[in-house]
């Protein structure tokens, strides 16, 4: 009873935090084609982690949610919140929350126009994926890169990746089907209609397999290699499902994308009145939702069809129309694009300002040696990790001799000048991970990690006689500068930071006592 008591205290919050985590990756590894009911338990995790302050919880969350932005339309806002969440994997190491970050930049840049940028964001999400993340979720990464290479034209490399990514997803039937789609679309535009077919074919493979049902996305590219065959029926066929609203249509513009479609099906299959009504819903739908990219492409087709039907004066008059809506439309993506790369921008700035803020906190003004407040908190991590490793660590207090002297018969500004000379000395013998810290006064600390006791005192005596034979006569006449220094050793790093110091003054207090300028250990 006491024994659980006891326990389940103090790992409450903890346990807290691992439901955090697991409600994450679920979260994470939620289909694409759920994406929407992302929204809501990312805002709710979002809201949890942050009372709890579980930072990294907080960031996977704004991560998921900008992933939802990207995908509904939200671009300027969800390139943003990606942006900051890879400043802050940036800063904190993490190679998983970057990796994830890269990529929905590389949506994001996809998103606004500019291929370049995305492929940048691709290669870097796969370069940061580390060897322990699922197979699955590796395999969207690398499929993320081949579409990016796909879209600035690098179609060799964009199918060796959409390669591997199907290597990755064996087994997750989505996935699998999503990486043939996005290859069967790179083959319609580039017009390889036997590869486009080949792939198709796979798709239905894939589809007779595992039973999961084409999204409105696929039938599309499916209908358009029909189209580029001339099979127009065909293309009626398989997009019929998606009008009837018997599909459903996860990403937005996948329904005003197979009315148009069928718009042009029907145009070149010469029914005239039939591709209208199929161009009149895609306009309909372009309206209301906002999708101007698609809505520019639709006056396109409308030109098209009106100089089918012999309307050349309106044809020209859509045309015009059309021109007007993509030069507007890359001006939105253009202003998108700056407002993201302004937040980049202010986050940079504001990283630099907090690391430039911490850093001056964790130094001491006169000498600019670290200070008591920095090593107070970085020799307990240092003896965590010396433990681990199984590593000694030493530590050394060093005390100038009589030092009151040097400010009674010369100055304290004299004195001052010393103490900088001194921590200059220090941060000399400060090599490798060595840390030479000012802990007050006249006193000083080396932390050496890794460093045993036979060494540190081998070092601890190179620098008392380094100090006492620097040039002083300039600055302090005929007075000596001299130390006395205390040294311990934690083997294999089984010690407190507070054992150890009292141990190191204790053998200060022993130099100090035994004539000072000296170095005793033990
Ligand atoms: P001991 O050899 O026993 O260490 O003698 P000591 O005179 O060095 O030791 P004590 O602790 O008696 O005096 C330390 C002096 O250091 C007292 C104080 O005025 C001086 N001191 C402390 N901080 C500073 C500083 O920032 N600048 C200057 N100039 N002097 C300081
Ligand atoms: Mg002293
Ligand atoms: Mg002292």
């Amino acid at each position: 009873m006491t024994t659980e008591t006891a326990s389940r205290v103090p790992t409450e919050p903890r346990n807290e935090l691992g439901a955090l985590e697991s409600a994450v990756a679920e979260l994470e590894e939620r289909p694409m084609s759920q994406f929407r009911t992302v929204w809501e338990p990312a805002a709710e995790l979002r809201r949890r982690a942050t009372e709890l302050g579980a930072e990294e919880v907080v960031q996977r969350a704004m991560l998921l949610q900008a992933g939802v932005l990207l995908r509904e339309g939200e671009t300027g806002e969800g390139g943003r919140l990606a942006h900051q969440v890879r400043v802050w994997a940036e800063q904190h190491e993490s190679c998983y929350l970057l990796a994830r970050a890269h990529r929905e930049l590389s949506v994001f840049y996809r998103v606004v126009g500019d291929f370049s940028d995305s492929l940048n964001h691709a290669v870097q999400c796969v370069a940061f994926l580390s060897e322990e993340v699922p197979p699955h979720l590796r395999a969207r990464h690398l499929s993320m890169l081949s579409v990016a290479l796909d879209d600035t034209g690098s179609h060799a490399d964009g199918k060796r990746r959409a390669h591997e990514a199907l290597s990755a997803a064996a087994g997750d039937h989505e996935m699998v089907s999503n990486i043939l789609n996005n290859m069967a679309y790179t083959a319609v535009e580039v017009g390889d209609e036997p590869e486009a077919r080949a792939l198709v074919a796979q798709m239905r493979e894939v589809q007779a397999r595992s039973g999961i049902r084409f999204s409105a996305n696929q039938l599309d590219t499916m209908a358009q290699v029909e189209l580029m065959g001339g099979r127009y029926e065909a293309v009626e066929d398989l997009l019929s499902p998606v009008l009837a609203d018997l599909v459903a249509a996860n990403e937005g513009d996948a329904v005003a994308e197979c009315q148009l479609t069928l718009s042009q099906a029907r145009r070149l299959a010469g029914r005239f009145d039939d591709a209208q009504a199929a161009l009149d819903a895609t306009r309909k739908v372009c309206t209301e939702r906002g999708m101007d990219g698609i809505g520019a492409r639709a006056r396109q087709e409308q030109a098209a069809l009106f100089a089918a039907t012999g309307r050349f004066a309106e044809a020209y008059e859509e045309h015009r129309a059309f021109h007007a809506a993509a030069g507007a439309l890359q001006s939105v993506q253009r202003d998108a694009r700056a407002r993201a790369l302004q937040a980049v921008l202010e986050a940079n700035e504001a990283r630099r300002a907090s690391e430039h803020f911490r850093e001056m906190a964790h130094r001491d003004a006169l000498t600019g040696l670290y200070n008591r407040r920095y090593v107070n908190e970085r020799v307990p991590a240092l003896l965590l990790e010396s433990a681990a490793r199984r590593r000694p660590l030493s530590l050394a207090i060093i005390d100038l001799d009589h030092f009151k002297r040097v400010n009674d018969t010369l100055s304290h500004s004299t004195g001052d000048t010393v103490l900088q000379h001194v921590a200059e000395l220090l941060e000399e013998a400060a090599v490798g991970s060595a840390i030479a810290a000012r802990m007050g006064g006249e006193e000083f600390l080396l932390v050496y990690p890794g460093v045993d006791a036979d060494e540190a005192a081998v070092r601890c005596e190179r620098l008392r006689l380094r100090i006492r034979a620097h040039g002083w006569e300039p600055i302090t006449g005929t007075l000596p500068v001299t130390t006395s220094i205390g040294i311990t050793t934690a083997v294999e790093g089984r010690s407190t930071f507070t054992a150890l110091l009292a141990v190191a003054d204790r053998n200060l207090y022993a130099a100090k006592r035994s004539g000072r300028d000296r170095v005793v250990a033990g």
